[in-house]
């Protein structure tokens, strides 16, 4: 380690190990935003239409920041700091580097479908970047991909991808949802993206965003992985800056870093359908462009699918820049826009976690967000695999064949025709594709509710013997 990297870890230590804090400012307009950030605020998240936005504040400047502004809200202490690693916990109620090390492996190893966790390149400071694998369906079919801790003080995105794994090897076989994902898509999952700055913030501080890069140039305090992307990289100063000590410091050139270079290399390799780059917090879906706030030739399907991910979760969808500002470089921008297969539909979903680390005491907001996410997680898969040309009818191999459901065939209308033949029904009911009974159609000529949100549904007929169901999608 060079002299010069020592003198900035001992400037940049002591700051770590103090409270930093969250403050929540009232916003009623949108110059209010424009004041908070032109002073140079680290914006932790934010909505114009909720009226706030979250800056972290240094302990020192807590005090004048409470003080500027009138109404403003100091959050809980452990929402910015991450408290000391017992024996038992690494980072709390979060998977900590080494929890997950040792989560992936014993996934991989208790589980045929898992992949052993494998290196797609090395972090700056010579860490292993792994990805797993988990499939039924071979390596021709479709890839999907999850990634999570890109910026390494958003535990809460590294849950999500925990537990999604988690819920697809334990469901698989038993719940038609994780088993259809499995026989039909490659998951890829990246569950820290940041393996240098999440390891920086275990045991204890948790403030580090950026990567551990403090040296180019020499005496940054990191690069922010997540504006260091090739598409539109440093398009204008909104929300991505130049300066080596910013938050948001998006680095010397597009992908000068070695997390984001061997990340998308890999990616091209791969060549997902689309995904979720996971972040925290705020509870917002985000999609591209970010660097603009204009809309790509993909809206109508971004806003829909959206729309239909967040029905149970209530996340705002949108634009960075219809939420809160633009921002360039991001890797939503760059999956949908630079990747040699683009355009890969790809979105952020913020977790709606208490600030970066609030959980960390508490398993009950992770299983909410876990939930809430492994349901747009679903969604987001039978969305991509449906355009891949999946047909109708295979769900009916699942549990049952002698009774069987005809679909009518008017792609336009807004009445469902069908026929169940083989045997009578005793019920008929539409379910969502996570299992809930959304409408029970009274006819075989059944006209879709307008409120049905668009979206992936399955006529189910039932007869006490057998249940046979068909896929269906509503898009308006
Ligand atoms: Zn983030």
């Amino acid at each position: 380690m060079s002299k010069i990297l020592v003198a900035v870890l001992l400037m940049v230590l002591p700051m770590a190990m103090n409270a930093d804090r969250l403050i929540r400012i009232p916003m009623q307009t949108d110059s209010d935003f424009t004041l908070v950030r032109d002073m140079g605020y680290d914006i932790a998240a934010g909505s114009r239409a909720e009226g706030y936005v979250d800056v972290m504040v240094g302990h020192r400047f807590v005090e004048e920041t409470m003080v500027r502004y009138p109404g403003a809200r100091l959050l809980p202490i452990e929402w910015s700091e991450l408290s000391p690693a017992t024996d038992s916990n690494e980072m709390g109620y979060y998977y900590g580097p080494n929890e997950n090390a040792l989560f992936w492996a014993e996934l991989a190893e208790s589980n045929d479908m898992v992949d052993t966790p494998t290196s797609y390149g090395t972090s700056f400071e010579g860490r292993d970047l792994n990805f797993v694998r988990i499939t039924n369906a071979g390596s021709n079919a479709p890839a999907i991909l999850f990634t999570a801790l890109t910026h390494a003080r958003e535990p809460g995105s590294n849950s999500v991808v925990i537990d999604w794994a988690q819920w697809l090897t334990t469901e698989y076989g038993s719940d038609t949802m994780a088993t259809f994902i499995l026989d039909n898509a490659q998951i890829y999952i990246i569950p820290i993206v940041n393996p240098d700055g999440y390891e920086y913030n275990n045991p204890a501080g948790g403030n580090q965003r950026k990567n551990m890069n403090f040296t180019t140039p020499v005496a940054s305090s990191g690069i922010d992985l997540n504006r260091n992307y090739s598409y539109m990289w440093g398009y204008d100063n909104s929300g991505s800056s130049p300066d080596p000590y910013a938050v948001t410091y998006r680095g010397e050139s597009p992908l000068s870093e070695p997390e984001t270079l061997a990340e998308t290399q890999w990616i091209d390799t791969i060549e997902p359908l689309g995904g979720f780059h996971y972040h925290t917090y705020g509870g917002y879906l985000l999609f591209p462009y970010g660097y603009n706030n204009q809309p790509t030739p993909h809206q109508a399907t971004f806003e829909s699918w959206g729309n239909q991910m967040a029905a149970q979760n209530n996340y705002q969808v949108g634009r960075c820049g219809q939420i809160l500002y633009d921002v360039n470089g991001d890797a939503v921008d760059w999956s949908y826009g630079a990747s040699t297969h683009s355009p890969m539909l790809f979105f952020t979903p913020e977790v709606d976690d208490n600030g970066f680390w609030g959980s960390q005491n508490d398993t009950t907001l992770i299983v909410t967000n876990n939930l809430e996410c492994r349901y747009m997680n679903k969604l987001l898969c039978m969305n991509l695999l449906s355009m891949t040309g999946v047909e109708d009818g295979n769900f009916a191999e699942f549990e049952g064949t002698a009774m069987s459901i005809v679909l009518g065939s008017n792609p336009v209308s807004s009445v469902l025709s069908y026929t169940v033949t083989g045997a009578v029904p005793t019920s008929v009911s539409v379910l969502d594709v996570t299992g809930r009974v959304v409408a029970t159609p009274a006819s075989e000529d059944w006209t879709v509710p307008a409120g049905l949100q668009n979206g992936i549904y399955f006529l189910r007929a039932e007869n006490g013997n057998q249940v046979v169901s068909q896929r269906f999608t509503v898009l308006r």
